[in-house]
C-alpha cells in the first residue's frame, strides 16, 4: 500500500535498501531519507528490540532540517507512538516526503527553512508497530509512561494502570525509569525543541472517535495551562486560514484524564524556563469516519485504528497535510501572531477560559 503511495521512491531505491518484515512504513521512510540526504540531519537515537530474538533491532530515527541555530523557532512532528495506529506514522512520513520532494524545486521552502527548524520522529515505537501492538515490545503504553500523576480521577484502566503489562494502558512499574522509546522522545524534544524560545510539537494518533481532534495539555488535570492565550491565538489563526476545517480543537482534559502523559511532562519541563513557549499538540484522527463507510472494519483491530481501503487512506493522508504545513509556518512566524501586550494576552486567555473551561 505504502509502496504505491510513495511510487517515485520505489523506482529510486536507497543504495542498500533494507527489508523490514511487517514494517513497510520503515522501508518508505528509509527511501525518503536516502532521497533527501543532502538536506537532512538523520540520527538513529535508539535501537529497539522486538519480541523476536532472531529479528534485528529496529532503528528509532530523528530527522532534522532547516536552520540549526537555537535562536530560530522549531516545529516537531511525531508519529507511531502507539504501534497499532500506523496512520499517524504514515501522515508524518507523507509530509516529510512532500518536503523532501519540494526541496528539489521550491525556492520559497528553502527561504522558510532559513528561519525555522523542522524535526521529525515518524516512528517512535517501531517495535510496537512491527508487532502490531499499541504498547512497546515490553508491554508499556508510551503515552502512560511519563512521571506524571493525574490530580483528578482518571477512567479505570484507560487512564493508565500498573496491574499488568498483559493489559492495555500499562504504565510500567512505579519508580522505574521511562522506557527507552519514551526517553528518546523526551531527549529529542529537550535538545531540539526546548532549547529554543518558541516551538510547537504535533504527535499524530488515531482513536475510536467520530471527529478529528487536536488536543493540547493538560491530560493529568482539568486545570488550564499557563500558555492558554498562545493556544487560543494559534487556534484563531488556524480558523481564519482554514475556514472549513473539520477539527475539534480542545484541551485533552475535556475528553478524559490520564496518568503518565508524555506531553504534559514535557510541557511542564518547558515551563521551568520563564519566557520559553512550547505548545504541544496531539492529533487524534477519528477512526469512526472510516468505519462508518466500511463497517466490516469493526471486526479487525487494525481496521479500528487505520483506514483499510487505499483511496480512503490517501484521502486521510491528504486531509491532514495542510495542518502539518500550517503548523510549520505558524512556528516560523510566531512573533507575528502570538500576543505581544499583556492586554492582548489577557483577552485571549479570557476567551479561552470561556470556550474550553466554562468560565
Ligand atoms: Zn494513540
Amino acid at each position: 500500500m505504502l509502496r504505491d503511495l510513495f511510487h517515485p521512491y520505489s523506482r529510486n531505491p536507497a543504495p542498500h535498501p533494507v527489508q523490514y518484515d511487517h514494517l513497510p512504513e520503515m522501508e518508505a521512510l528509509e527511501r525518503i531519507l536516502a532521497q533527501g540526504s543532502p538536506h537532512l540531519d538523520v540520527k538513529v537515537v535508539q535501537q529497539v528490540r522486538t519480541a523476536s530474538s532472531s529479528a534485528p533491532p529496529l532503528p528509532l530515527y530523528c530527522i532534522g532540517l532547516g536552520n540549526p541555530s537555537p535562536d530560530v523557532p522549531a516545529m516537531g512532528f511525531f508519529g507511531g507512538v502507539h504501534g497499532l495506529e500506523r496512520i499517524g506514522a504514515e501522515v508524518v512520513i507523507a509530509f516529510l516526503q512532500s518536503i523532501v520532494m519540494r526541496l528539489q524545486w521550491d525556492a520559497s521552502l528553502h527561504q522558510q527553512l532559513e528561519s525555522v527548524r523542522l524535526v521529525f520522529m515518524p516512528i517512535v515505537n517501531p517495535g510496537g508497530m512491527w508487532m502490531g501492538t499499541r504498547a512497546n515490545p515490553r508491554g508499556v503504553d508510551l503515552m502512560r509512561n511519563a512521571p506524571v500523576e493525574a490530580i483528578d480521577r482518571v477512567p479505570f484502566l484507560v487512564g493508565g494502570q500498573r496491574i499488568s503489562a498483559g493489559m492495555p494502558w500499562y504504565r510500567g512499574r512505579a519508580g522505574e525509569p521511562m522506557e527507552a522509546e519514551s526517553q528518546a522522545l523526551c531527549d529529542v524534544v529537550s535538545t531540539e525543541l526546548l532549547k529554543r524560545p518558541f516551538s510547537i510539537a504535533l504527535d499524530c494518533h488515531s482513536g475510536f472517535g467520530v471527529r478529528d481532534r487536536i488536543w493540547f495539555p493538560y491530560a493529568h488535570t482539568r486545570q488550564p495551562i499557563a500558555h492558554l492565550a498562545e493556544m487560543q491565538a494559534l487556534k484563531q489563526i488556524f480558523e481564519q486560514t482554514y475556514t472549513h476545517h473539520a477539527y475539534v480543537f480542545e484541551p485533552q482534559s475535556l475528553q478524559y484524564l490520564a496518568h503518565g502523559d508524555v506531553w504534559d511532562h514535557l510541557y511542564q519541563q518547558a515551563c521551568s524556563e520563564p519566557g520559553r513557549v512550547f505548545l504541544p499538540l496531539t492529533l487524534e484522527m477519528g477512526s469512526w469516519l472510516w468505519i462508518k463507510k466500511n463497517p466490516r472494519q469493526m471486526f479487525s483491530l487494525k481496521g479500528i485504528f487505520n483506514p483499510l481501503i487505499e483511496h480512503r487512506q490517501q484521502r486521510v493522508l491528504r486531509r491532514h497535510l495542510s495542518l502539518l504545513d500550517f503548523l510549520a509556518r505558524a512556528s516560523c512566524s510566531h512573533a507575528v501572531w502570538t500576543p505581544a501586550s499583556p492586554t492582548a494576552r489577557a483577552r485571549l486567555h479570557a476567551d479561552a477560559l470561556r470556550d474550553w473551561y466554562g468560565s
